[in-house]
């Protein structure tokens, strides 16, 4: 019996569901997860790790493409795809900042690439597509956010 709560790959291998799950770059999806006294891992996955993914979209779009391969030759029916870097950009330079709009519109391509090759491989019509966010940001310039240890000043919130 899979319980509801835990990491997503558990969730979507209850048992009747059958559903086999990749992950690309998602933080802690090497950790096993106990499950009735036996670890489970995804079926397959990449783990997070921020120096190999750097702030390169092709990172991405690689992770994109395995994505349409596994949906089509190998059995596997949901994905989860982390990129950090729109959010690192949002946090560093604000969300209307020059840099933060240029990776929007790098991860843009990317995703119209994907969701070209999802097409052109009969994929389209039976996949749903899910873009989420862990936070918002919003321009703030009257705030003062303090953290633990040293106060930062930050000119916007989130
Ligand atoms: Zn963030």
């Amino acid at each position: 019996m899979y319980p509801l709560i835990g990491p997503k790959y558990v969730a979507t291998k209850k048992s009747h569901l059958g559903i086999n799950t990749t992950l690309h770059h998602w933080s802690r999806c090497n950790i096993p997860f106990e499950v009735d006294g036996k670890a489970i891992l995804p079926k397959k996955y990449t783990p997070y790790d921020r120096n190999a993914y750097g702030d390169d979209p092709e990172v991405l779009a690689q992770a994109l493409s395995e994505v349409v391969i596994d949906f089509k030759f190998n059995e596997f029916q949901a994905a989860f795809v982390y990129y950090p870097t729109i959010d690192s950009m949002g946090h560093k330079y604000g969300p209307n900042a020059e840099e933060t709009i240029f990776e929007v519109r790098m991860v843009d391509d990317v995703i119209n690439g994907f969701l070209n090759d999802l097409e052109a491989n009969d994929l389209a019509s039976t996949t749903n597509f899910v873009i989420v966010s862990d936070h918002g940001m919003s321009d703030n310039f009257n705030r003062v956010r303090a953290s633990l240890g040293t106060p930062t000043f930050s000119t916007f919130s989130f």
